[in-house]
């Protein structure tokens, strides 16, 4: 099946595409395409107009912005991959997006295509979650800020305007002694995620003093294990702290679908955090 026919509109600044956004009711921008063509290929999305972002300067590319890192919205998932920004300050995002589709749809796929489609399983958003990531709108009236706990409206809803676009992601760096853990269960490789659980742990003298665990999948956004943060930091990182985060994790609400019930992705998210839990604490221990 072919789109149905649309207006076609290629603009070189944000500001423009901004005002073709403002200017037409029923449009839709094209970033990578990898989830937009196949909606309009069989038609899930019939707008009237697309509005192409790849030829908009500005909007791509990764910054070491000091205590952050400021990603372009256009930035390709391979260039995420590939940065040394990213290998050196957060290398979890290189690392889980080895799980993010394949490397034909990492070559087009961009950070902000990902953010605004909001797959529930999808893994950048996860990320993003798990740094409370800062995101950046432009509007007719001009920039504006939402952190991304703000992001997920609903089921594949993020709190974007039909006439604004996602221009950048700020992620803030975390300091000192930290270790990551990234782990997926998925039907097949290269598939969206049933569940998938992203952990950062900063460790000193022995102890947690801080941790973030977050979990996507599992619901139709990505959710923060926010109790059993809290309850990590002052403990050792250990496998009792850790299995105490799990049993965390299987009270959390869950999703069922066509693939596996609500109890199952509850059992595998406390399974999941567990381990991602002892890879970040690896890591941190390796660095001390
Ligand atoms: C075979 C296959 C397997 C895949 N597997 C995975 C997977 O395992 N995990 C995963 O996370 N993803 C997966 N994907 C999806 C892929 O990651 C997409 O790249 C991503 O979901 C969308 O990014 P995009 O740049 O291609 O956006 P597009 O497809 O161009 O756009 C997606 C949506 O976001 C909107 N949009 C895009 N950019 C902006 C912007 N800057 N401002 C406002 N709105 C915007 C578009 O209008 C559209 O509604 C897979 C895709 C394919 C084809």
């Amino acid at each position: 099946m072919k789109p149905a026919p649309f207006t076609y509109h290629d603009p070189i600044t944000a500001g423009e595409a901004v005002s073709l956004l403002t200017k037409f009711e029923d449009a839709k921008v094209l970033a990578g395409g990898q989830s937009l063509m196949p909606m309009l290929n069989m038609r899930f999305v019939v707008p009237d107009h697309v509005i192409d972002l790849n030829r908009i300067d500005g909007i791509a590319g990764i910054r070491d912005g000091g205590d952050t890192i400021e990603i372009g919205a256009m930035t390709r998932q391979r260039d995420l991959m590939r940065n040394q920004v990213i290998a050196t300050k957060a290398p979890i995002i290189g690392e889980a997006l080895n799980w993010v589709g394949h490397f034909q749809t990492r070559n087009r796929g961009t950070i902000g295509g990902s953010l605004c489609h909001l797959d529930p399983a999808a893994e950048l958003p996860c990320l993003m979650a798990l740094y409370d990531a800062m995101l950046t709108l432009h509007g007719p009236s001009g920039p504006r800020q939402v952190p991304f706990a703000e992001w997920p409206l609903a089921y594949m809803l993020p709190s974007i305007g039909p006439d604004e676009l996602l221009t950048g992601v700020s992620v803030p760096y975390w300091e000192g002694n930290t270790g990551h853990g990234f782990v997926e269960f998925a039907r097949r490789h290269g598939d969206f995620a049933i569940v998938a659980v992203a952990a950062l742990l900063t460790v000193d003298g022995g102890k947690i003093t801080r941790a973030a665990i977050s979990i996507g999948g599992a619901d139709v956004h990505p959710i923060r294990l926010t109790e059993a943060e809290a309850a990590l930091v002052g403990a050792a990182p250990n496998a009792a702290a850790f299995k105490a985060a799990a049993e965390n994790a299987r009270g959390i609400e869950t999703m069922s679908d066509a693939y596996v019930t609500s109890a199952y992705r509850q059992r595998l998210a406390a399974t999941l955090v567990e381990r991602a839990l002892s890879a970040a604490a690896s890591i941190a221990n390796e660095n001390v």
